[in-house]
């Protein structure tokens, strides 16, 4: 029943047929082959490459959340996902890539540039006038994009873009929209429901939620895209281990409620973070004078878990602060419900328009106040 809340879904979705004596929840499948009927048909599982119900439960109750017409596909990371999204860009095609996304994406991006597969076009994805001229080709390129890439909120600078704008733009200009909703969730936003084409997802964060899972997911509006999404998956061979589904599906059960809870402390920190004396600058969504307060107010539910932060003294300062911490997780990665935080210039490879002292917060579900005890402290040691 699609009519359910996607808090609910979260909970419903993806359960084995009700039958008395049924269990509650799907099996942990471990086969790597299934027995033919002998002759192919589209319903014949045959080998564990290709499909097996270790994936559909958690596909099914993916795509009720997100509100895909068909089942999502996972993949054996969210790079992966990524990847096979990426692919889709047809050989010298444009891809619109904006300046602050997940730097392993920018650089499978970059990668894809250098070999001249893709022509990259790099743009600030809360600028949407500067995103609609890259996307059009009336930048100078003279030739509308192939793709249009969008993080929102983005990491690890948590901009947000004008979604259903750049998706009216994009489709006018004949150009695929991807939307990588790791950090917002599906019950933050539904991007395909505003006319995305494709949705991906590092399920590794939120989505599982506990740390102990590495997956990714890919979701398509036209049956002919997924078909081309699932032949990646099928033909490179990256795909997701029964119990790595098994334990996303497990972790899916309680998203709305860890969300819930992990951006309620996020927006509290965020105020009390403002008024620090060793912080320059925050962004979260739900701060007033955050750039992207108005939009994430206008197209999400909530503001989501993530904090962007600077601190007074540069990096040094910032590393001293993740060195003093003893309950936050000095820890890259984040979605999980144990809160972590990072310095995201010390990856060499990430954008150098990056600010050299942004912590990178990934706030989770313990008390709040314990939490900024911890924080305080230890901003006390970056000064
Ligand atoms: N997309 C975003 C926004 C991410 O933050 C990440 C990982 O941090 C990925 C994709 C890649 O996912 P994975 O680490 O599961 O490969």
């Amino acid at each position: 029943m699609a009519s359910w809340n996607p808090r609910t879904l979260a909970v419903s979705a993806g359960r084995p047929v009700r039958e008395a004596g049924a269990a509650v929840n799907p099996p942990l499948v471990l086969s790597s082959t299934f027995v033919s009927a002998g002759v192919p048909g589209p319903h014949d599982l045959v080998y564990g490459r290709s499909d097996t119900p270790a994936w559909h439960p958690f596909e099914e109750a993916l795509a009720q959340l997100e509100q895909a017409p068909s089942p999502a596909l996972v993949y054996a990371s969210g790079m992966a996902a990524v990847a096979a999204a990426l692919s889709l860009v047809p050989p010298g095609g444009r891809l619109v890539l904006p300046r602050h996304v997940y730097q392993i994406t920018a650089q499978l991006a970059h990668d894809l540039a250098r070999q001249a597969r893709v022509r990259l076009a790099l743009v600030d994805v809360q600028d949407t006038e500067q995103v609609v001229r890259a996307v059009q080709g009336t930048d100078g390129s003279a030739q509308p994009a192939a793709m249009l890439w969008v993080e929102s909120p983005s990491n690890p600078m948590l901009e947000v873009a004008d979604l259903p704008a750049l998706v009216a733009a994009a489709h006018a200009a004949g150009t695929l929209v991807v939307v990588d909703n790791t950090f917002a969730t599906p019950l933050g936003q539904r991007p395909l429901v505003v006319g995305a084409d494709v949705v991906v997802h590092s399920v590794t964060k939120y989505l599982s939620g506990h740390s102990d899972v590495v997956l990714g997911a890919a979701l398509a509006a036209d049956p002919a895209v997924r078909d081309r999404l699932l032949a990646y998956r099928t033909l490179h061979g990256a795909i997701a281990g029964p119990a790595e589904v098994w334990l996303a599906l497990r972790g899916l059960r309680t998203l709305a409620l860890r969300v819930e809870r992990s951006q309620a402390n996020a927006a509290v920190l965020a105020r009390r973070l403002v008024e620090h004396p060793a912080v320059t600058q925050v962004r979260h969504p739900s701060l007033p004078g955050d750039p992207g307060h108005d939009r994430a107010a206008r197209l999400m539910d909530g503001f989501g878990s993530m904090i962007a932060l600077r601190v007074r003294g540069g990096a040094a300062a910032a590393d001293a602060v993740v060195a003093a911490v003893q309950l936050w997780l000095s820890a890259t990665s984040l979605g999980g419900v144990e809160s972590s935080l990072e310095r995201r210039r010390r990856f060499g490879t990430e954008s150098p328009t990056v600010p050299d002292d942004l912590l990178r917060l990934s706030v989770g579900i313990e008390d709040v106040d314990d939490l900024w005890a911890d924080l305080d402290q230890a901003l006390g040691a970056g000064r």
